[in-house]
């Protein structure tokens, strides 16, 4: 057993030779810095840490983090729980009263100081860069001349999520700008991985051809090379959907991925896989959104009767077992016949 050297009390745990209540009395257990300077991003709003570390963040949440990240407490203590208190705010300052449980040697002790947490507005690294037009590499989308609107309103939509969906965890990866130009899109892209990567997800999603070129920009400082790359995403003519040919048959798209094609074909309702090698030899006969609706006069079994949407004649068409029939179908004419679009 110790004595307290203060109190001269029997004491199970002492601290320089002090009972614990006597090292307690009257000491400052933690304390603050007169004032900590917070980063805030005049464009985005996200919160800066230390360096070049960058959050998305509530502001008045990061500005009672920003004090209670600066606490020190005395090397003898634990900290068991942090709460904060803003007691006082004008523009852009705040001072934060932070209260501190402590634990030592197993007696729970309480203090508590404030600081002021001063907000510094400034730009972080991704605007400043988005702001001064940077940018990596180029996404050229190139499509036919025929090709729908709502093919390239697709391609956009899918460009805009591929990107989003990255910079969740990189927030160094952004678009640039979008540029509409003669025959497609331009992406202009924060960084050269992110065009290979969404050229690469754009090829598979429509069976598309790429290519890459890259162009000298510069010299950096240290003498390395600095390039830009454009990664060229040249889109089939074709799209699920339309009817196309192949192999001298007639086949319906159903859909394009990165191992190629699956159809179906149009006289036998027989369904088959085009490797992605013979994609490019597809040809389109009609596209989806010019197929003619026809009105469905009666069905029974395998066939339909239809009003012919060019002569208002009625004609039978065979449907595969167990199709649903609306009270319109669409139709594809192949050698002045019509035929049931799957
Ligand atoms: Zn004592
Ligand atoms: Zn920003």
């Amino acid at each position: 057993m110790n004595f307290c050297v203060e109190c001269g009390e029997e004491a199970e745990q002492t601290i320089d030779g002090l009972c614990i209540e006597c090292f307690l009395d009257g000491r400052k257990l933690i304390s603050l810095p007169h004032h900590v300077d917070m980063k805030v991003c005049a464009n985005c709003g996200d919160i800066g840490h230390g360096e070049n570390a960058w959050a998305t963040k509530d502001l008045m949440q990061a500005v009672n983090d920003a004090a209670a990240d600066a606490v020190e407490v005395v090397k003898e203590a634990e900290v068991v729980s942090v709460g904060t208190v803003q007691i006082e705010q004008e523009p852009h300052t705040y001072v934060v009263m932070v209260d501190v449980v402590l634990d030592i040697k197993g007696v729970k002790a309480e203090d508590s100081a404030s600081t002021i947490v001063r907000v510094k507005n400034t730009v972080c690294k991704r605007c400043s860069r988005q702001l001064g037009n940077y940018y990596e590499s180029i996404l050229q989308i190139r499509a036919s001349k025929d090709t729908s609107q709502n093919i390239l309103r697709d391609v956009r939509n899918k460009v805009e999520g591929f990107v989003d969906s990255h910079s969740v965890t990189n927030r160094q990866l952004f678009i640039t700008k979008i540029e509409e130009v003669q025959g497609g899109i331009d992406f202009y892209l924060s960084s050269m991985a992110l065009g290979k990567a969404a050229a690469k997800e754009l090829a598979d999603a429509y069976c598309a051809e790429t290519k890459e070129a890259a162009k000298l920009i510069g010299i950096k400082e240290d003498g390395q090379e600095m390039f830009r790359v454009t990664y060229l995403v040249r889109l089939p003519d074709f799209h699920a959907g339309d009817v196309v040919m192949f192999e001298g048959r007639y086949f319906k798209l159903i859909r394009v991925s990165g191992s190629g094609a699956k159809v179906i074909d149009i006289m036998n309702f027989r369904e088959r896989a085009v490797k992605r090698s013979d994609v490019p030899s597809l040809k389109v006969h009609a596209r989806c959104e010019d197929l003619p609706e026809a009105v469905v006069v009666s069905r029974g079994g395998s066939e339909i009767q239809i009003l012919n949407p060019f002569n208002y004649s009625t004609a039978d068409l065979n449907i595969p077992p167990g199709a649903e029939i609306g009270d319109t179908v669409r139709v594809v004419e192949i050698d002045d016949a019509l035929y049931y679009v799957p």
